[in-house]
């Protein structure tokens, strides 16, 4: 036993004190003893030890989650400046990048910012899928910064959808770098299995003093749909008129929603005729806008329009109504039998959307009109490009009874194995390959072969376009059933359809 004096148990009290002040360093000293107070003391010390190296894992694993912590941090940083998929910069990133440009005294000229939009992106995405359209991105963001200084800032700025700053450059430099961009767009993208080209239109906008970030993006913004509004592959410079006509732009698509709520579209009739007995066997409906202070406009300059400004659905409906109900009107006044056919043209839009089968469906149970004489016209270009959806679409619509045709047949690049599969009952063939018929001897032999391969098919062609008598007697001497063209009719407005009907030679009437 120890005495109660011993000076052992006032350096024992001593240690612990110490230890638990923190210092997990201090030991206390054994004594020779080797009694049941060193063995207390031993005891403490081991304590301390175990104490010692807990608290130093402890004080390494804080660290090395700091250190997790600041790298997740900085990363956040970087995710919240950076496009994920790309790795280019984002727009908050671009939008610094432009501040910090036009703040800077020391450079004398620009900054330059370019805005990119690819022309094809939509289809290729459509058509090839998601995957196929992320490599696109990746790709078209690669041969950007290929294209650039490292000093210039490439963003995504979502979708197709690119900007570039060039922080100290003159317009013309920066142009000469915006056409090289476009050429290196311009080369192929090579995708597993196939390659595919997406061109892209350019927006430049020269930043000024007072301007900010924003400003500058909108004047690119409107500098690139300039771009686009001239065909692929353009670069624009921001001009202050740009913004005027993009007024009247705007200006215009609030027109065309109020005409297609309002009747301020028409449509107009041009007759199919029976190349055998010039019978009238049904029309195609072509729609027109009467817009109050320019006149009749035709489809070609409104449709791409409505397209862009997403009212390309509202207008097929409106079509696809007015047309049917009419078609209804003309057999109710007996002024055409159950084989008359009304043609209605279809946007690649319409097809997409599984709406507009109900659409169809719903008219047809309105008017107790016979699907049969109701034919779909739909372009090549926007089946062959179609996804699955699409065919299911083309599949429910047959499958309501109405015909499809694929028009503007030969403009495309359908292959026939593909023209077999597809749910069509009859192409139209483009004015283009008839245009030579009656001028160019060889152009009969090119009919023939068309016509020889549509019924390869299984299918059967309307020829459009016909505007001689002379087309119009090669195409039925060729065996050619159905034309259409100015030669028997121009479209005309649904009161002058009567007439038409009436002046059909007396064999061909009903
Ligand atoms: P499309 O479907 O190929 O229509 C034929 C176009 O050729 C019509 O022009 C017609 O007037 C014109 N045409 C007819 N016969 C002849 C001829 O003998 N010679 C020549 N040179 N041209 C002839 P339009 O009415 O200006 O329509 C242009 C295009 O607008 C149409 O081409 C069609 O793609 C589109 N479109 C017209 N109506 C609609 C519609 O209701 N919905 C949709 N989505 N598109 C429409
Ligand atoms: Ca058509
Ligand atoms: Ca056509």
């Amino acid at each position: 036993m120890f005495a109660d004096n011993d000076p052992r148990l006032s350096q024992l009290l001593e240690g612990i004190v110490r230890l638990a002040s923190g210092d997990l360093t201090s030991r206390i000293e054994v004594s020779d003893a080797r009694d049941e107070l060193d063995a207390i003391i031993m005891g403490t010390n081991l304590l301390a030890e175990d104490l010692q190296i807990i608290y130093e894992e402890l004080e390494q694993r804080v660290q090395v989650r700091t250190q997790l912590l600041h790298e997740a941090h900085l990363e956040m940083q970087k995710m919240a400046m950076q496009d994920p998929l790309t790795g280019l910069a984002n727009r908050s990133a671009l939008i610094e990048a432009l501040r910090s440009a036009i703040d800077d005294d020391e450079a004398d000229e620009g900054p330059v910012i370019l805005l990119l939009d690819l022309d094809a992106f939509k289809s290729i995405n459509d058509s090839l899928g998601h995957t196929a359209g992320d490599n696109v991105l990746i790709t078209v963001g690669q041969r950007i910064r290929g294209a650039v200084r490292a000093t210039d800032v490439v963003a995504r700025l979502g979708g197709d959808e690119f900007a570039i700053v060039m922080p100290a450059v003159s317009a013309d430099q920066a142009a000469i770098v915006g056409h090289r961009i476009l050429a290196a767009l311009n080369e192929p993208i090579e995708l597993p299995g196939r390659s595919v080209r997406c061109g892209a239109s350019i927006g430049l906008s020269v930043g000024g003093a007072g301007q900010t970030p924003e400003d500058m993006l909108m004047e690119a913004d409107v500098a690139m749909y300039a771009s686009k509004a001239e065909g692929q592959n353009r670069l624009h410079r921001f001009e202050p008129g740009l913004l005027l006509v993009r007024r009247l732009r705007s200006q215009l698509v609030e027109d065309l929603r109020a005409a297609i709520k309002s009747d301020g579209l028409t449509l107009h009739y041009q007759p199919v005729v029976e190349l055998s007995s010039s019978r009238i066997e049904g029309v195609e409906a072509l729609v027109r806008w009467n817009h109050p202070t320019r006149g009749l406009i035709m489809p070609d300059e409104f449709i791409p329009l409505a397209e862009d400004a997403g009212l390309i659905s509202e207008l097929g409906l409106w079509v696809l109504r007015t047309a049917v109900r009419q078609l209804r009107q003309w057999i109710d006044a007996s002024l055409v039998d159950g084989h008359f056919s009304v043609r209605i043209n279809i946007s690649a839009t319409d097809l997409q959307s599984l709406q507009f089968i109900e659409d169809v469906r719903n008219v047809l149970k309105e008017t107790l009109v016979r699907p049969e004489q109701v034919v779909l016209e739909l372009t090549e270009v926007a089946i062959v490009k179609g996804n699955e959806l699409d065919r299911y679409s083309l599949g429910g619509l047959r499958g309501l009874g109405v015909g499809i045709e694929i028009d503007d047949f030969g403009t495309g690049y359908s292959s026939i194995s593909y023209l077999r599969r597809l749910p069509v009952d009859r192409v139209k063939v483009d004015r283009s390959l008839i245009s030579g018929l009656g001028t160019d001897p060889t152009q009969p032999a090119l009919v023939a072969a068309v016509l020889q391969l549509v019924r390869a098919c299984g299918l059967e062609a309307v020829w459009e376009g016909v505007e001689t008598a002379e087309q119009a007697e090669i195409l039925r001497a060729l065996g050619c059933l159905s034309a259409q063209g100015y030669y028997f009719s121009r479209p005309v407005p649904p009161e002058e359809v009567p007439g038409l009907l009436a002046a059909q030679p007396e064999s061909a009437k009903q």
